[in-house]
């Protein structure tokens, strides 16, 4: 099991850059915590996120899961672990299913999973209304004679994808897109409410889920320059 993420004088320079994206930085992620990282565009945030999945590489210093540094660990074994939502992420021109099953680990996974489960996961992102009758033969797409998803509804599907992964740990790289304030706010805190017995790391610009979450990381030019919970950066 995922127990801790330990991060020592953490530096990382893109190639061809002249400065450091991410300066210096010291922090550690336990078991069970939420976690919302914050703070102004080009902070450095989703950096941060990408050299904790070990997506990227450290310029200078180490990232430690369970005390092993990540570039010894077998990058197969530590996704199945963690589930990850980029700003990248793409709902296919498939069936509905197919879109929720895309991140399983295997097969088995996917013909074990039972049909109330992804239901139950669809209501719970507020997506109840896709299930109809033929709700798994549903086609993403007008042109393949199926649905035309909202940019909300493709957040929100991209989420009970994640959910149904049911990893250890969820990141959720949230998206500065279209979708509208509220409903934004609305899919963040069922997002919250899901992961609750799950080790969560949010990155967010709404500064309102961070009443909701255990520690806050507020990010300036590659630094985290201050943490704590919510009371403790309101004092
Ligand atoms: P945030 O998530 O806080 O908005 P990012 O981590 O996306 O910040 O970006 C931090 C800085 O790194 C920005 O100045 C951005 O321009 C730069 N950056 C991001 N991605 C790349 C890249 N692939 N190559 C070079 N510079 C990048």
């Amino acid at each position: 099991p995922l127990s801790e993420i330990t991060v020592q004088a953490l530096s990382f320079k893109y190639p061809n850059a002249d400065s450091y994206t991410i300066n210096d930085i010291d922090l550690s992620i336990h078991s069970g915590e939420t976690i919302a990282i914050v703070g102004e565009n080009g902070s450095g945030k989703t950096t941060l996120v990408k050299l904790l999945l070990g997506i990227y590489h450290s310029t200078k210093g180490a990232i430690c899961i369970n005390g092993v540094n990540i570039e010894l660990v077998c990058r197969q074994d530590l996704y199945r672990h963690i589930a990850f939502l980029s700003q990248e992420h793409t709902i296919y021109k498939l069936t509905l299913l197919e879109n929720l099953m895309m991140g399983l680990k295997d097969e088995n996974e996917t013909t074990r999973m039972s049909e109330s489960r992804i239901q139950n996961v669809l209501e719970s992102v507020g997506l109840k209304k896709l299930l109809t009758d033929s709700w798994q033969d549903t086609n993403i797409g007008k042109e393949f004679g199926g649905i035309e998803l909202s940019g909300g509804e493709i957040q929100r599907l991209a989420i009970a994808r994640i959910i149904l992964k049911d990893c250890e740990m969820v990141v959720l790289d949230e998206p500065t897109s279209a979708i509208d304030p509220i409903q934004e706010a609305e899919i963040l805190t069922q997002f919250i409410e899901l992961s609750r017995n799950k080790t969560s790391v949010i990155i967010t610009h709404r500064i309102g889920i961070c009443t909701q979450v255990d520690r806050i990381f507020v990010m300036k030019q590659g630094c985290i320059c201050e943490s704590g919970s919510h009371e403790e950066l309101l004092a």
